[in-house]
């Protein structure tokens, strides 16, 4: 017997790159442009005098970060989870609530995580298919499942459903917890947090990583029903009580107390998207329409390998799936409106010999 024959083996999540070349147009991972709110800088000089804290445990009920959070959505803390960033609030959910012998349901083009959690956690799935038009069909759902498992707005798409639709899918899905991962839904999605009271079975994830700047903190949450999260939070204090470190807890409190900031930006970045989206179409680029802070495009002549290459040589970094039906797109991130010329520059360059 080989020792790691007992081992548990996965095929772990890729996530983009992180180059260290200088100068770099980085629109591979969906991050903000721009710098997180003033008061998080000012937060972060004040811990400078309370380093001596660091000494100690950070609060294991996250009581800061918790009441801002829940004072902001006008939620009460029982129906609010804080995690890692929401991957590890997603994955926390799934050790939660997909304990069943029956399959999880998500579409087969999606955020390539969650297969991956179901694969370490051993939960059965099936990946449903989307249309061509990258739509999700209620009907296809119609089925005995284990859950369900939904990005609104999805992602690499960045196709949105209304909430209309949402909660027509939710009155299909009682029985089920039905996870809506809305990690972009600040770029102009429709939120399904004024549902929770509504469906017991209904757990709203969002993250401070993409509308908020704050990737480098690792913040994400979690909305539902005072039972789904009491659930939650077992497990959660079953695994590891003190997930969130102190600096995350008072730098993500202070990010949320400036809603003009956070507005502004996500307004610039909408802006932005738009325009661009508009200028790659005109040169033939094929787009779906976003809510989310990236585009999702391919063009007819030239294949999305090679015009990811040509665009690394001019120094700008997007992200290519090698995955079936999607290898042929590319996902942009949205970064600041002067990074966004010089990629649509390249890309009428790199049209312009297809
Ligand atoms: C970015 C992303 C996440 C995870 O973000 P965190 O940084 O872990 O909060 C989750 N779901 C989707 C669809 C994402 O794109």
């Amino acid at each position: 017997m080989a020792l790691s024959d007992n081992f548990r083996k996965v095929t772990p999540y890729v996530p983009g790159e992180q180059p260290k070349i200088r100068n770099i147009i980085k629109l591979n991972t969906n991050e903000n442009p721009y710098p997180p709110a003033p008061g998080v800088q000012k937060a972060l000089a004040d811990l400078k005098d309370d380093f001596a804290e660091l000494r100690k445990y950070p609060a294991p009920n996250c009581d800061l970060l918790e009441e801002a959070i829940g004072k902001y959505y006008g939620i009460s803390r029982e129906n609010l989870f804080v995690g890692v960033g929401s991957d590890d609030v997603l994955s926390m959910a799934f050790l939660t609530f997909f304990g069943s012998d029956k399959p999880v349901l998500f579409p087969d083009i999606t955020y390539s995580f969650y297969d991956v959690w179901a694969e370490v956690y051993r939960i059965p799935y099936k990946q449903i298919p989307l249309d061509e038009n990258f739509e999700i069909h209620a009907e296809d759902y119609r089925m005995e499942n284990g859950g369900i498992v939904i990005a609104n707005p999805n992602a690499p798409t960045g196709v949105a459903k209304s909430r209309d639709w949402m909660e027509a899918f939710l009155k299909e899905h009682r029985d089920t917890v039905v996870i809506v991962d809305e990690a972009y839904v600040d770029f102009g999605g429709e939120s399904c947090l004024s549902l929770i009271d509504q469906f017991d079975n209904l757990l709203v994830v969002q993250t401070f990583s993409k509308s908020r700047a704050l990737a480098g903190l690792r913040i994400g949450m979690a909305f539902g029903c005072k039972e789904l999260i009491r659930y939650l939070k077992d497990v959660k204090f079953s695994v590891n009580s003190y997930t969130m470190n102190m600096p995350s807890l008072l730098l993500g409190a202070a990010s949320i107390e400036d809603d003009a900031y956070f507005r502004s930006r996500v307004d610039q970045i909408i802006a932005t998207r738009e325009r661009v989206k508009l200028q790659l179409k005109s040169l033939g680029f094929e787009i779906p329409d976003s809510k989310t802070n990236f585009l999702f495009v391919s063009h007819p002549k030239k294949h999305a390998e090679e015009i990811f290459a040509a665009l690394r040589e001019e120094g700008i970094i997007v992200r290519h799936f090698k995955k079936p039906r999607i290898d042929n797109y590319l996902r942009i991130s949205i970064g600041t409106d002067e990074e966004m010329d010089r990629l649509v520059n390249a890309m009428a360059k790199i049209i312009q010999n297809a």
